[in-house]
């Protein structure tokens, strides 16, 4: 049993897979007052362990798994966990969120962490449970899918229960923007984590049902919080439709990518939006760990060429990767594509910009299907798609080139199908919308500290909970300062160890962790804790070299839609405008964005400041 009342375990396990030695650390309570648990805790350690100069496939690099203090609580959706490390895509930090199961069963087994370093001499799995930790000999599972390796994880172990989280082919060959997936379905995508995680030779980590109760201290009070974040998370369309329910909206927005930025004109936008796909298919809930607002679904296609098929529901950003960003209009053709871009175990995003821009390019005449081994990639060749993301996970062939991501890619080809690629110069690609009628997410996604979104607010239905009014997000002005005074609520989320979709109500998040925790915030210090995680994770940055000059779109994703809602509008006049000002308003150096030593200070970092970089 647990020796704390306070939602912690306050147990790191740290395995270094160069000696195969496993130990138990303690978890300081400072740290867990300073930084919670999940993305706090690790970009604590990535900083502190993670030295200037160490690369992302360095046996030296580290990932850090972490729960959070409502882990494993009656908390709906507390199975999350949070990943960091040092990514291959951008090279800098990392976090990223899976929600599942895994982070539940991790803190039944008494912790809240685990710490990789190292690089194992042969593939290994690591296997947990709360009586044994060991290494194990991963053979039977290299070359295996990521649905696949959970599988024979249970079959070898004989525990229909495992969770098991793991790399598919791609990371096995350090393809750049693979992902950790695991509970069939879910996956921390960003950055290239799966792709380090190959770098160390670990294949999975499974984590055995050894159900116990996470000690709190006000366990009624927990009961009460749960139910009412259930009941409030349950009032989203999200709930029948999924993610998927966005489709639409977005389309009439103009933030529905269409055939990489070239158009945003999708008239067939409802044959493939959520409310098209709950009333064509067979599906069933499948929620998380203490959710009743089961917005994951499994579904099931029943006729066509791919019946039979069951995968998990599309989210909306496969729904608009594999379909309006490809010129699909198939569900059927989706629901296969996105089951496969996780079994394969990549990125959906990257994955479906770097597919697009090639579709564009061969439109265009800048690839042959000479180029692209035989492959004919006009809009809508969902066949070749398929073949093509198997080339990819293997690097094989034109794979090879398209595995290190579109930027990558585009540098190497060069010429106008540069000028096509939809991407941040730092290295990676945006989100599964079209930014360009979003300008919170396109600046936010440039100069994000973790690899993802982090502060843009399209999740929060009322910003006055923030004390913001609405934004007009054409106002270069109101999204920048938007974007800097939401900073911190959704690192916050990801601190602790729950999923933003459930985490929606600050109130109730906040008397939930008090019922946890003991731990009573204001909204100000709790979007602190997530403020001191960003600014961490921005040090970190810089000391592995950030150019800040490299936080801008491409020009693709810089550009003027042509048509749609946001015909002629055009963030670039204003981009690095709208930068400084998100930059200072954070206590930033306005260029660079360095951390200024009175914004440490004032967070309790003050041991940072000697490690800033000097500014020349
Ligand atoms: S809202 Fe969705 S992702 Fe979040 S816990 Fe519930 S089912 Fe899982």
């Amino acid at each position: 049993m647990q020796d704390r009342n306070d939602g912690r375990t306050g147990k790191i396990l740290r395995v270094d897979l160069t000696t195969g030695t496993i130990s138990k650390e303690t978890l300081p309570s400072e740290l867990m007052n300073l930084y919670l648990g999940g993305a706090g805790i690790g970009a604590y350690y990535l900083q502190k362990e993670v030295q200037a100069g160490v690369e992302w496939d360095d046996p030296e690099n580290r990932i850090i798994f972490s729960s959070g203090p409502f882990g494993g609580t009656k908390i709906p959706g507390a199975g999350t966990f949070s990943l960091s490390t040092k990514g291959s895509m951008v090279d800098g930090a990392v976090t990223t969120q899976a929600n599942g199961f895994w982070g539940a069963y991790l803190r039944f087994a008494g912790y809240d962490s685990i710490i990789i370093q190292g690089r194992a001499p042969n593939w290994v799995y690591l296997k947990i449970d709360k009586d044994e930790v060991k290494l194990v000999d991963a053979t039977s599972l290299i070359g295996k899918d990521t649905r696949e390796i959970e599988t024979i994880v249970r079959e070898e172990t004989g525990e229909k229960g495992i969770s098991v989280f793991g790399i598919g082919p791609a990371g096995e060959n350090l393809v750049r923007y693979a992902v950790v997936a695991g509970d069939r379905g879910h996956v921390a995508s960003k950055n290239g984590c799966g792709c380090v995680m190959g770098a160390k030779r670990l294949k999975a980590i499974a984590i055995s049902r050894s159900r116990q109760e996470i000690p709190t201290v006000d366990p009624e009070s927990v009961s009460a919080m749960a139910k009412a974040m259930n009941e409030n998370a349950k009032k989203s369309p999200l709930s029948k439709y999924g993610t998927a329910v966005s489709v639409t909206p977005f389309y009439r927005d103009g933030i529905l990518p269409v055939r990489n930025y070239t158009t945003n004109i999708f008239p067939e936008h409802e044959l493939i939006n959520g409310e098209y796909i709950i009333d064509n298919f067979e599906t069933r809930p499948k929620p998380c760990w203490m959710c009743a607002h089961p917005h994951v679904k499994i579904v099931k296609i029943t006729k066509g060429p791919y019946a039979g098929l069951e995968g998990e529901l599309p989210e909306y950003e496969s729904l608009s990767g594999w379909g309006s960003n490809v010129g699909n209009n198939d569900a059927s053709a989706i629901i296969m594509l996105s089951d496969l871009t996780d079994r394969l175990g990549l990125d959906v995003n990257e994955a479906s910009w770097t597919v697009s821009w090639v579709m564009d390019c061969y439109e265009q005449g800048i690839f042959t299907s000479k180029d692209l081994d035989g492959l004919e990639m006009n809009w809508g060749n969902v066949e070749n798609i398929r073949t093509l993301l198997f080339k990819i996970s293997s690097r094989e062939g034109v794979g090879n080139l398209l595995a290190d991501g579109v930027k990558r890619a585009a540098e190497t080809v060069g010429g106008e199908a540069l000028k096509m690629a939809v991407y941040v110069e730092k290295g990676t690609t945006p989100r599964g919308h079209d930014h360009r009628g979003r300008w919170g997410e396109l600046l936010d996604t440039c100069v994000s500290a973790t690899s993802t979104l982090q502060s843009s607010a399209f999740l929060i239905p009322k910003l006055d909970e923030f004390g913001l009014p609405p934004v007009n997000k054409s106002s270069p002005w109101e999204v920048a300062v938007s974007n800097a005074k939401m900073d911190g609520w959704f690192v916050f989320l990801d601190c602790l160890g729950v999923c933003r979709f459930t985490a929606c109500n600050p109130k109730l998040v906040l008397g939930a962790l008090k019922s946890v925790t003991g731990m009573d915030l204001s909204l100000k210090q709790a979007m602190d804790i997530g403020r001191r995680t960003i600014n961490v994770l921005r040090v970190f940055n810089h000391c592995h070299g950030l150019d800040p000059a490299k936080e801008v779109p491409s020009i693709r994703y810089g550009s003027t839609p042509k048509n749609g809602p946001a015909e002629g509008k055009s963030i670039l006049p204003y981009f690095e405008f709208m930068k400084s000002l998100y930059f200072e308003l954070n206590g930033w150096d306005s260029d660079t964005g360095m951390p200024l030593p009175h914004t440490l200070e004032s967070l309790g970092l003050a041991e940072l400041v000697n490690d800033l970089p000097s500014k020349d």
